[in-house]
């Protein structure tokens, strides 16, 4: 017998309860930040691992700056705010989960 969900009852192998529980409950959250010499920094948290990298890469190409990710946290170089956010939806995340700070 495999295991099976408790939630929806199907088995777990293709049971994706989970990854909606995830998606359902992930916050990103878009903030500027102020560095040395008056420049600005975009932050995009709230992703991780893989997910994370990938975006990263994304923002950075789509948004033409330069850029790194640690700690769940991706540093933009630049002021970005709504054009990240306006990458984020191209890259199919849900308008909801974004908060802007
Ligand atoms: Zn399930």
């Amino acid at each position: 017998m495999p295991e099976m969900c408790p939630k929806c009852g199907l088995p777990k192998e293709i049971c994706v309860c989970e990854v909606l529980d995830r998606e359902t409950n992930r916050r990103i959250k878009i903030f500027k930040e102020k560095k040395k010499f008056r420049k600005y920094m975009t932050v995009v948290s709230g992703l991780s691992g893989e997910e994370m990298e990938r975006t990263a890469k994304e923002l950075k190409r789509m948004l033409a700056c330069g850029g790194t990710y640690k700690n769940g946290m991706i540093e933009l170089q630049g002021d970005h705010k709504d054009a990240a956010k306006k990458a984020l939806l191209q890259l199919g995340y849900q308008e909801e989960t974004i908060d802007m700070s």
